[in-house]
């Protein structure tokens, strides 16, 4: 029996997105990869399509569709081999803060856009001295009558050119408990003292618009904190859980999809005299490859179906962040191997692909970190 029980609105709404993706998504990437950006019509017509944050309940405009619906956005975004139009990103990790914290006046205000696509949305947590230890951010959230003042700095933040409206993770600079001076808020783009920086050049992820981001003297209201004062870093730990899930589901859709092209184009090249399907290497390598990769599927469609289930996942996930990217990292390094010349031209998707892959080891927690959540979390 398989783990997950798809319906036959599962399955529409895949074929529907597939379509949808294979005309207005697929024949643009390598336009968007050369500009650095998505254009903000691209969201539009995947928030016309009903493709963007599908599980906000129906009172505020949304389809309340299940936790599935987002595994197929993120698992066939994969299959468009690109990163710009961060579809899981907003739909998954960042609307859910909106969604569970925010007033019911801001989620009336906030939620029909971020469904439409004509609210694109960030989370600022990283600052250049501070990723990791997110309780060592850096700017400053001050309280002056009803408005709070920010001043900081922060940076890696993606669709930082593209975003209307950012969760961002502030301390209170009188709180001394590091973790009890954290905050999340919601600011508005066009906010005075909020100000985009520049676009950050990256190894890959190129369609991405991945920037820095200035406050200098940026009034908002109290009103925008999400939640009780102090409640910023168990929000994130908790939220970050998903975030770290959907990281998996894309990682290992990266490692099917990866493999896929690489059997295609094995059982298609020949050298001497025979496609490179019939040498043993090539055998080994793809039956192994396949292994790890089915691994991987079983792995986290049971998480997704826990999750699905309200279980408690924090060890098991960050088990399989770590894991899936690393196993998807080492499947793409594979893959390539068996283009050839070809895999290391931009001609070939393996490229791309290959290139993209190498973050998903870094960001929504460093592998590292996620080894030393499990660990505490088994007690060690
Ligand atoms: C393309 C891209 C997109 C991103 N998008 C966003 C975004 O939208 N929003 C956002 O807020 N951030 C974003 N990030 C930032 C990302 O989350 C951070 O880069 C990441 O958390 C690591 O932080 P750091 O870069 O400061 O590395 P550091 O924290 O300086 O870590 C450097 C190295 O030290 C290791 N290390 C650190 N602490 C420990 C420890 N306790 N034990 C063992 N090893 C440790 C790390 O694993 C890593 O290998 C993005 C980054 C990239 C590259």
């Amino acid at each position: 029996m398989e783990i997950l029980q798809y319906t036959d609105e599962h399955r529409m709404f895949r074929d529907a997105l597939r379509r949808f993706l294979a005309k207005e998504v697929t024949p643009h990437v390598d336009q968007w990869e050369e500009a650095g950006i998505v254009p903000r019509e691209a969201w539009r017509k995947m928030g016309e399509q009903g493709f963007l944050a599908m599980s906000v309940p129906e009172e505020y405009g949304g389809l309340g569709a299940d936790f599935l619906y987002s595994v197929i956005v993120t698992e066939e975004l994969v299959r468009t081999n690109h990163s710009g139009l961060a579809a899981p990103l907003h739909t998954d990790i960042i609307v859910p803060y909106i969604v569970s914290f925010a007033t019911e006046e801001q989620k009336h205000k906030y939620l029909p856009g971020c469904i439409s696509g004509d609210i694109i949305t960030a989370i600022a947590m990283t600052e250049p001295n501070t990723g990791s230890d997110l309780a060592a951010i850096k700017t400053t959230a001050v309280e002056s009558g009803d408005d709070v003042i920010i001043n900081g700095q922060k940076t890696f933040i993606s669709n930082g050119i593209n975003c209307d409206l950012l969760v961002l993770a502030a301390r209170d600079p009188s709180e001394e408990n590091p973790h009890a001076a954290v905050d999340l808020f919601l600011v508005e783009a066009a906010t005075p003292g909020f100000e985009k920086g520049k676009q950050i050049k990256k190894v890959g992820w190129h369609s991405q618009d991945t920037a820095e981001l200035y406050f200098t003297d940026c009034r908002i209201p109290k009103a925008n904190r999400l939640g009780e004062k102090g409640s910023g870093f168990l929000k994130l730990m908790l939220k970050l859980q998903q975030e770290r899930l959907v990281c998996a589901i894309g990682a290992v859709a990266a490692a099917e999809y990866m493999l896929e092209m690489t059997i295609r184009y094995c059982k298609e090249r020949t050298a001497f005299g025979r496609p490179l399907t019939k040498f043993q290497n090539t055998q080994f390598e793809i039956v192994e490859m396949a292994t790890e990769t089915r691994l991987g599927r079983t792995f986290i469609d049971k998480l997704i179906a826990d999750h699905m289930e309200g279980k408690e996942i924090v060890v098991d996930v960050s088990m399989a962040k770590y894991w899936t990217t690393d196993m998807a990292s080492r499947v793409a390094d594979r893959c390539m191997q068996l283009f050839g010349g070809y895999g290391y031209c931009e001609e070939y998707p393996i490229a791309r692909a290959w290139r993209d892959i190498r973050v998903t080891r870094i960001f929504a927690g460093t592998n590292e970190i996620m080894k030393t959540i499990a660990a505490r979390f088994m007690g060690l």
